[in-house]
């Protein structure tokens, strides 16, 4: 249940994803209802073959209370499994949502060592990615493309995500070029989120998971800033999701052993 998207995951046989979806609508619980609903639909099932459901993200507690979920769980532990179960050899985890952003340091068995989190400032967040775009009139899915042709990043100074709405406004009536202004973006949240990073420490294999992780302009401004590789696996923004699915599966094995 996240801040813009919500996800869902139905796992088959506890490893099996056999159905997933990404709805547009995050917090509240219509958002969360609708990813579900289409989850089990892409999966052929009906809500009664769901055997234990686990929520997790912004609403998880309504999850439960109000929305028959089984149980709910934190974020924090629901990504690291879920990044653990993407990419086995993962150490350090990098999420990039729309309202917050976060690393995470796990052991070599997957569990949670440290972690750091920005959810106080949309600086180094999606929304600040989304804000910048509508400003550029540009999708969010086109900004990569267009920051690949960069030849001169500009330096977004500006820490604030309202100053540097303005300070992009102000560039484009000087006539940047916007692939130079978009690169500077890119690089003004890599910069912001490489600060979390280095005080969990870089630890080969690092993985990207949420939304950002499909902007590559993002990925590659990181990789620069912390001089490293960095994974971004096919199912980056169900990392949440799936570590619940798994947790949820867990769960299950656990009651029928009682
Ligand atoms: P949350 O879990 O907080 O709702 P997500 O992990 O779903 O957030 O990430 C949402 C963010 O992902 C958006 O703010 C946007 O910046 C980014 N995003 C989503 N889809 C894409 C895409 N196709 N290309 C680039 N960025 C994307």
């Amino acid at each position: 249940m996240g801040s813009t998207t919500s996800k869902s995951v139905v796992l088959k046989n506890e490893t099996e994803i056999v159905g997933k979806a990404i709805t547009k609508l995050g917090a509240g619980t219509q958002g969360p209802a609708l990813s579900i609903a289409q989850a089990i639909n892409d999966a052929g099932i009906l809500r009664e073959d769901i055997s234990y459901s686990i929520g997790t993200g912004y609403g998880r507690n309504s999850f439960v209370d109000f929305m028959e979920g089984d149980s709910q769980l934190s974020e924090l532990t629901c990504h690291a499994r879920g990044a653990k179960f993407l990419v086995p050899t993962v150490r350090t985890v990098i999420d990039i949502g729309g309202q917050d952003s976060k690393a995470i340091s796990l052991s070599e068995k997957g569990t949670l060592v440290s972690f750091f989190m920005n959810e106080k400032c949309a600086a180094g967040t999606g929304r600040f990615i989304e804000i910048i775009a509508r400003a550029l009139g540009l999708e969010i899915d086109q900004l990569a493309k267009v920051s690949s042709q960069s030849k001169n990043i500009v330096n977004i100074s500006s820490v604030c995500t309202v100053f540097a709405e303005s300070e992009v406004i102000s560039q484009l009536a000087k006539n940047v070029d916007i692939s130079d202004i978009i690169a500077g973006v890119h690089r003004s949240v890599a910069n912001k989120v490489s600060g979390l990073v280095k005080r969990v420490g870089v630890r080969q294999d690092v993985v990207m998971s949420g939304g950002v992780a499909q902007n590559q302009g993002v990925v590659l401004a990181l990789e620069e800033i912390l001089h490293c590789n960095i994974i971004v696996p096919k199912y980056a923004q169900l990392a949440g999701a799936i570590g619940a699915a798994l947790y949820a599966s867990d769960s299950l094995t656990a009651s029928k052993k009682e």
